[in-house]
């Protein structure tokens, strides 16, 4: 029985031979197989995961220094491209497409000894937050809410793999993060998700959603994992020109630090009509135990925030429908059969695409049009400059910035599905910092009234993500969250 095993514990149980990589990584694929239920992978991967079980393990045996991620099972998004192993962002478009080619971020984790079990669910294209947007049907939130067996969404876009480490299933899991994929997941289910600055991490090999916004990060159930996962991630890539030239710096050795003399700002803006009152109650009470443990508190202003949604919403539509524009059914993935040229073009992307896409697709086309290009694109690009100015001037006043994750814990599957702007409003404390390229954690800190979870969220300086863990691990500490959802294997 190996359930609840995080990365760190992996490591000192591997080291003192309490179990070998392979014994790990079968017990974990069979949790895999009886976590069906969840809907949260679309690919298994055995040969693969047990042959890097195998690799480590000879390692070992060969008394070799064990590597960073040795014989860790991780579980990935299906965004990121896997080299042999169909790759489908969730999507019928990319039906049939086997990349002949490993991302970096993937091609970095086996590189660090991990063992890759499955590739998970997603909405399609990482566009929506609930993973329903999938081709293969929702993936399933392990919590419940007390007294009421309805399914929930386990929050999106990287659901599957937020379940997935939420359940036990695996260690840790990778998610991309455009306004909120990786943060709000992590809220809903309960974990940790960790979105870097931009360009920390290569965005090489991973499907393309809004490239200024796409970022790779960890999903684990402590900060201490999400450290080491990080480490393995990032480093500069000369396949992406975005990706950072920036030294990798032991992001493990930064916790412990504790959050003394740290300055932490709240922002008043945070503070939105109709957000639950236990959600507001938990901010305040993660702001006094970091003052308890030994930050200063400071009230901040980010007055650009409320314009941060509708400039996400037209930026993201504008870079969406110029990447997905390359689905065109000529050279990979779906193609329906038609007489004429561009008769293919359309009929493959009506096929293709779920309601969502070609929502985006219309709406970016449509911001970036002659007569509007002005008036939305370039409008929102200003927003959005405005935004990272208002974090720069706060930064020069705090170490880092505490907000919700998410407005609400996870809702009942299939609800909001019909109204895309309230399925939007679930990012309104995400996406500022995507849309500044900052470093931003989700922690679980509280139960709400249901006894479902609710995340809290750390905004911090660019490539300071550091400061960031340090003061996420001081919350963790203090919110002592160990509550475990129904399904758990
Ligand atoms: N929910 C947001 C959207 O639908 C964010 C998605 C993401 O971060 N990939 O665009």
């Amino acid at each position: 029985m190996m359930r609840r095993l995080g990365v760190a514990d992996i490591r000192a149980g591997l080291a003192s031979r309490k179990f070998s990589a392979v014994e790990l990584v079968q017990d974990r694929l069979a949790a895999l197989e009886d976590a069906e239920a969840l809907n949260a992978a679309v690919t298994l991967m055995p040969e693969r995961a047990l042959e890097a079980a195998r690799v480590a393990d000879r390692r070992r045996a060969a008394g070799e220094p064990a590597l960073p991620l040795d014989g860790v099972p991780v579980a990935v998004k299906d965004l990121f491209c896997t080299e042999g192993v169909r790759t489908t962002a969730s999507s019928a478009m990319l039906e049939g497409f086997v990349p002949p080619y490993e991302s970096t971020v993937t091609a970095n984790l086996i590189a660090a000894g991990a063992a890759l079990t499955a590739k998970t669910n997603l909405d399609e294209f990482a566009m929506g937050s609930s993973t329903a947007t999938s081709y293969f049907g929702p993936a399933v939130n392990p919590w419940k809410a007390r007294g009421d067996g309805r399914p929930r969404a386990p929050g999106g876009s990287s659901g599957g793999s937020a379940a997935l480490v939420a359940a036990s299933v695996v260690p840790a899991a990778l998610g991309t993060d455009t306004g909120g994929s990786i943060r709000q997941p992590a809220a809903f289910c309960g974990v940790v998700g960790l979105k870097p600055t931009y360009g920390r991490c290569s965005r090489w090999g991973i499907v393309a959603f809004a490239s200024s916004l796409d970022q790779a990060g960890p999903i684990t159930r402590s900060v201490r994992d999400a450290a080491i996962l990080l480490a393995a991630m990032s480093g500069h890539d000369p396949r992406d020109s975005t990706s950072a030239r920036q030294p990798v710096p032991d992001f493990e050795a930064a916790l412990g630090g504790g959050v003394r003399g740290l300055r932490i700002g709240v922002p008043l803006e945070y503070r939105v009509d109709g957000m639950p009152d236990e959600l507001d109650a938990l901010w305040r009470a993660g702001a006094g135990w970091l003052k308890e443990a030994g930050a200063e508190i400071v009230d901040i202003s980010l007055p650009h925030t409320h314009y941060a949604l509708p400039a996400y919403y037209i930026v993201a539509p504008a870079e969406a429908s110029s990447n997905l524009a390359r689905y065109d059914g000529v050279r990979y993935g779906l193609r329906a059969s038609a007489d004429a040229i561009e008769e293919q073009y359309a009929r493959t992307r009506r096929t293709g695409f779920g309601a969502e896409v070609r929502r985006r697709v219309l709406i970016g086309t449509y911001v970036l049009s002659a007569g509007y290009y002005d008036a939305y694109y370039t409008k929102a690009q200003r927003v959005r400059r405005l935004i990272a100015r208002d974090f720069e001037q706060a930064f020069g006043k705090v170490d880092a910035v505490l907000t919700p994750t998410a407005p609400t814990a996870a809702f009942p599957l299939g609800e909001k599905m019909d109204d895309p702007i309230a399925m939007y409003l679930n990012d309104v404390f995400t996406v500022p910092a995507s849309l500044a390229g900052l470093p931003a954690v989700s922690l679980p800190a509280g139960l709400d009234g249901e006894g479902l979870p609710l995340g809290l969220h750390l905004i911090g300086r660019p490539f300071d993500e550091e400061t960031v863990l340090r003061a996420a691990e001081a919350l963790e500490a203090a919110a002592g969250f160990d509550a475990e959802p129904e399904f758990v294997r």
